[in-house]
């Protein structure tokens, strides 16, 4: 282990529980009489003690001060906060997005490629109780010409044929980047397979966890056999081939599905899904409503089909490759936030039970990205949680049904639209 320096401890103790602004510090809260989903099972009637924004006591015994402020969570359910396990920030509205996101219960975004804009975001996110919190990709590998260097924006570095392949993950890594994103996208010049086991031995050779984006089947098989930890999207190309499920789950490797953006670009109704959500109509904002109406441009995904991506999740989970909620916001069609709650319902529509999905934008994203501090309700973790009218491991639909968002124990103020 490296020693630390004074700076270093410094940053760890800022960084760290025990530092907290004052009004954060002296919240006492307790839900009384509410079933907790705790990440991965129902807890029935149950009480949650939370103080200093922490997360202290979990059981139906828990003693209750006399200062603290009482919930009560009859007929509600407690979840921890959501995860949405792939989204991006572009270059002017991170901010926007992030407190977009934690208007409907999403605490914690991790974000699978993005600009200096939101590496500056990734500072101050962890410990503001209006924006949910943030961890990225930064800058991701592709190549001169390859995805997404045909959507404009701030120039970045890419990687050439013959380039060191360690010292590109590395820049990225002094960057900021917690995980590394590769782009393999064959609509484009793109990385080779050589390249992207490269860049898995480098990340890995730093304790770093490597994504991929893939948009077809045999692209996908190749960045799994060349050893990534995650795909970034599920392909809708083509229902699984006989033993894809099983290749992966032997691999293993955690699949973001992205069924919401996959829903966006396949859709012909007429009507889309959150014009029928009564209880998140409300807090749509005037910019997350233009993002909800982009639509993607005519013949973009043509091949593609939404019916094959549930196939694919279905299979995939059925072996027990572990399924993460994420969306790909703000794609057309998405919105931050709001979308998280349309991908828990198509990955039920997929074959997860509601138990599950739930699992999959909270437990799953934390064990598989390696957070310990969230993710779940129990002692001693972040008290980023959400609470629901109903119970939304018998209908999936109740996590619509937001009655409190609170952050680090901080209840936040969701606007009213
Ligand atoms: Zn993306």
């Amino acid at each position: 282990m490296r020693a630390l320096t004074a700076t270093a401890l410094a940053a760890s103790f800022f960084l760290s529980p025990l530092f907290r602004p004052a009004q954060q510090r002296g919240v006492v809260l307790a839900f009384r009489n509410v079933d907790v989903f705790d990440g991965s099972r129902m807890i029935r009637r149950t009480s949650v003690l939370v103080r200093g924004g922490m997360i202290r006591a979990v059981g139906p015994n828990v003693e209750v001060p006399p200062s603290a402020e009482v919930i009560d969570g009859e007929g509600k359910t407690l979840l921890p906060g959501f995860f949405d396990a792939h989204t991006h920030l572009g270059e002017t509205q991170g901010e926007q997005f992030l407190k977009d996101a934690l208007d409907f219960g999403v605490t914690t975004e991790l974000e699978m490629w993005g600009s200096r804009h939101s590496l500056a975001l990734r500072k101050v996110a962890g410990g503001d109780t209006e924006m949910a919190d943030l961890r990225l990709a930064g800058i991701g590998v592709t190549v001169p010409k390859g995805h997404p260097t045909q959507m404009g924006g701030s120039s970045f570095p890419t990687l050439s044929p013959g380039d060191d392949v360690q010292a590109f993950v590395d820049a990225r890594i002094a960057e900021g980047s917690d995980y590394i994103k590769i782009m393999y996208e064959h609509a484009f010049p793109t990385v080779t397979k050589q390249q992207i086991e490269d860049v898995v031995a480098a990340a890995h050779r730093r304790n770093r966890l490597v994504v991929i984006h893939i948009s077809n089947q045999s692209d996908a098989r190749d960045a799994i056999e060349a050893g990534v930890d995650g795909l970034a999207h599920i392909f809708a190309d083509s229902l699984p081939e006989q033993g894809f499920a099983e290749f992966a789950a032997q691999h293993h490797v955690f699949v973001i599905a992205t069924l919401a953006t996959l829903e966006s670009i396949t859709f012909a109704g007429a009507k889309p899904w959150w014009q029928d959500a009564p209880h998140l109509t409300p807090f749509i904002t005037p910019s997350m409503r233009r993002s909800l109406e982009l639509k993607f441009p005519p013949g973009f995904g043509a091949k593609l089909k939404l019916t094959n991506a549930e196939a694919a999740i279905g299979a995939l989970h059925r072996v027990g490759v572990p399924i993460l909620a994420g969306t790909d916001v703000p794609a057309p069609g998405t919105a931050h936030g709001l979308s998280v709650h349309r991908e828990l319902e198509l990955l039920v529509r997929s074959g997860l039970t509601p138990v599950e999905a739930l699992a999959s934008a909270t437990f799953e994203p934390a064990r598989a990205f390696g957070f310990y501090d969230r993710g779940r309700i129990a002692e001693g973790l972040r008290a980023d949680l959400v609470l629901v009218n109903g119970d939304p491991t018998v209908d999936i639909t109740a996590t619509r049904d937001i009655v409190g968002v609170w952050k680090l124990g901080v209840r936040h103020q969701r606007p009213s639209k």
